[in-house]
């Protein structure tokens, strides 16, 4: 298997330029519509013309293509077509290969992935190796929150015997167990403006109100617990000489269980100004709740195949969440982290290591083929 898409590499890599070609910014529906279309038909040309359907429309649809299998169970292979990337990118950021090093907007999260995924199945049925129907489900706003898309992904995987999420790895052997939840708030507080100097009992400052916030909600964190918050955005006021009316709070929490996750939810909803005349507003909540328990069968078939091709196993529990938080949470056996191998996920120096890029396929396509359920 790794011998086979080693052998056809350049053609593995011309796919990934092609999909990093066709910038698909969260934001930007018109060129999401356009990458969607080039993906389903690159799709049914590796997969010889499979069954493709589209569930929802707008920025939360869904794209799954089924490619039947011989054994019973479905394998659910999980990825997305959006990037943080926005157009305009690629001109500045062309894809490119050097010295084995792959770049360009959205290489590294997750166009490899994809095309890995595709690729794995790809080489599986070449080779003739029996496999249960794997089920190519890929959203659009995964990089906003999956707010549009959670729905349908949680339907088209009920059933599946594994999720193998395509998100990016890190060296070879990586495989993703768990993965933290992650709550985002956003808390603005309206107080009274008045001269700081002339009538300052006159004034309620939103500011003060908010700074007091940021030293309570910071020591809501509980690293052993691994449980972090990071005010990242504290804004408001106008002058020094004004008692500030306005005052706004953005907020991320990380935290690896459900209890912990409450724990801070609820001290959150429990604050309240020490001046009740600042109106505090609370949005947000648990964007992806906490994946805390792996799945035993798939890391130790991870570990089994990863052995097979002679490289470290690298489990990772991480702090970002991803849709396989959503799909776990739904009860199903998820393994992520299995796209590509490389780094720099969101910035400027993203990348994908190409010769990685066989022994990734291989991981793929022996966890497709050796699922649980399969006999
Ligand atoms: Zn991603």
């Amino acid at each position: 298997m790794r011998s086979l898409v080693a052998g056809r590499l350049d053609e593995v890599v011309d796919d990934l330029a092609q999909l990093v070609r066709t910038e698909t910014p969260s934001t930007d529906p018109s060129l999401l519509a356009r990458g969607a279309a080039e993906l389903v038909s690159w799709v049914r040309e590796r997969w010889r013309g499979e069954s493709v359907t589209t569930l929802g429309e707008g920025p939360g649809a869904v794209i799954q293509v089924d490619a039947p299998g011989s054994l019973p169970g479905v394998v659910v292979l999980l990825g997305h077509l959006d990037t943080v990337f926005e157009a305009g990118t690629l001109a500045r950021r062309p894809f490119s290969v050097v010295d084995g090093i792959a770049r360009g907007p959205g290489v590294f999260d997750m166009k490899a992935g994809l095309v890995q995924g595709v690729h794995a199945v790809a080489a599986l049925d070449e080779l003739g190796v029996p496999r249960p129907t794997v089920r190519l489900l890929v959203s659009a706003d995964e990089e906003v929150g999956s707010l549009g898309s959670r729905a349908a992904l949680v339907a088209a995987s009920s059933g599946a015997s594994a999720v193998l999420v395509l998100e990016p790895g890190g060296v070879a052997g990586t495989v993703k167990t768990a993965r933290k939840g992650v709550g985002l708030w956003t808390v603005t507080a309206t107080g009274v403006a008045a001269h700081a100097g002339l009538d300052p009992e006159a004034g309620a400052s939103a500011v003060h109100e908010l700074a007091a916030l940021t030293t309570h909600l910071v020591g809501l964190a509980d690293p052993a617990a691994g449980t972090t918050v990071n005010v990242g955005v504290l804004t408001g006021g106008t002058r020094p000489n004004v008692v500030a009316e306005h005052a706004r709070l953005d907020l991320d929490v990380r935290a690896r269980t459900t209890g912990e996750a409450e724990r801070v939810g609820e001290a959150l909803a429990a604050w309240r100004p020490a001046d009740g005349r600042v109106h505090v507003d609370v949005s947000g909540g648990w964007n992806r709740p906490p994946w805390s328990e792996p799945a035993p069968e798939l890391v130790e078939r991870a570990r089994s195949v990863v052995a097979s091709l002679v490289v470290p196993f690298d489990p990772r529990e991480v702090g970002g969440g991803s849709d396989g938080n959503i799909l776990a949470a739904a009860g199903l056996p998820v393994l992520d982290g299995l796209g590509a191998s490389g780094g720099g996920a969101h910035a400027e120096h993203e990348h994908v290591v190409v010769d990685d890029i066989p022994v990734r396929t291989a991981l793929l396509a022996g966890l497709v083929a050796g699922s649980p359920s399969a006999p």
